[in-house]
């Protein structure tokens, strides 16, 4: 993905929300599908990038009626601590997102984990405005666990302010305390390490939220695993957004079940891709392949694959249970 140069005066908005959920059986007049979550919270901090630290600006903290899911689900009960009453004080969603998108500004959004820009999409989509954020969007937590030394992991950010001795004085799971110990993380991130490190990190993780960013492809039943891997070659070779031949930074290699790649398109950026042989009914064999605009942990585990591979080759290392299982998504 074509990043976001970072330089002095870059902002970045550290942003966290609360949703609601349909509550499981309940008909509901319209696909639930559609809105797997109806926005209720959303807090922001704002920093400035100047001279190598990121400096905190301003906050931003709305709570927003729901229209559709006016009764809290178990679960965001237990997690946010809310009570129904609390779902009548607020603004509506439009009113809460034309202010939150106005405090954005031209910054680069900062969430931890990767599901709040769709979810964001999903209501805009939903309520009939226009899904297109027009923001750069980073996820905070691989950028976490690679400059932690916990690198393929996921963490919550709890583990995270625990990891830098942050102080927790405020309740954890409202999106304005989320928002709050996210920017807090971001801050000690940029603290302890080289500030043009993790600018470089920072930079080549951050993604467009309104470009695709995940491609998947099914290939044709074969009768033999190598066949069926061979026939997903076509799908790794062009850039799913512009046609394009890919160049492989690293080519395809097999180890264990699964063919890994990282591909460059020259316009888009790197791509991380995966292909399974998997068994059909009829006991032939198919490709199932994904393709993502790569991301730290992408790296980070076509690397450590593809280590293993040049030591051991296709069968990997010799253990009964790999890091393999563990590790990927
Ligand atoms: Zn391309």
């Amino acid at each position: 993905m074509l990043s976001k140069k970072i330089t002095d005066g870059t902002e970045f908005v550290v942003f966290d929300m609360e949703w609601n959920q349909p509550m499981p059986g309940k008909e509901y007049p319209f696909d639930v599908s559609k809105l797997t979550g109806e926005i209720i919270e959303i807090g922001a901090l704002k920093y400035v990038y100047d001279n190598g630290e990121i400096i905190y600006k301003d906050s931003f903290s709305t709570s927003i009626v729901p229209v559709q899911y006016t009764k809290l689900h178990y679960h965001v009960k237990k997690v946010t601590h809310k009570k129904n009453t609390d779902l009548l004080k607020g603004v509506p969603f439009k009113e809460a997102y034309a202010g939150f998108r106005d405090f954005c500004g031209d910054a680069i959004l900062v969430g931890w984990g990767s599901s709040d820009p769709g979810m964001l999409k999903m209501n805009l989509s939903f309520f009939g405005l226009d899904p297109k954020l027009d923001m750069f969007f980073l996820d905070l937590q691989p950028i976490f666990s690679l400059f932690a030394g916990l690198r393929g992991s996921q963490r919550s950010v709890e583990a995270a302010v625990d990891f830098y001795k942050i102080d927790k004085n405020e309740i954890f799971h409202s999106a304005t305390a989320d928002a709050h110990y996210t920017g807090a993380v971001f801050e000690e991130i940029f603290k302890h390490n080289k500030p043009s490190e993790v600018i470089s990190a920072i930079s080549s993780s951050s993604i467009d939220p309104d470009v695709p960013s995940d491609f998947s492809f099914v290939g044709p039943e074969c009768l033999d695993s190598t066949t069926a891997f061979a026939s997903a070659s076509r799908f790794i070779k062009k850039c799913p957004l512009c046609e394009k031949d890919l160049n492989a930074k690293i080519p395809p290699f097999r180890i264990r079940k699964s063919q890994y790649a990282l591909l460059e398109c020259r316009q888009h950026g790197e791509l991380f891709s995966r292909t399974r042989v998997k068994k059909s009914k009829s006991g032939n064999f198919y490709p199932a392949s994904v393709m993502r605009f790569a991301t730290q942990n992408d790296y980070w585990l076509v690397a450590s694959k593809k280590e293993e591979f040049d030591k051991y080759g296709e069968k990997g290392k010799p253990v009964e249970k790999t890091e393999e299982e563990n590790n990927e998504s």
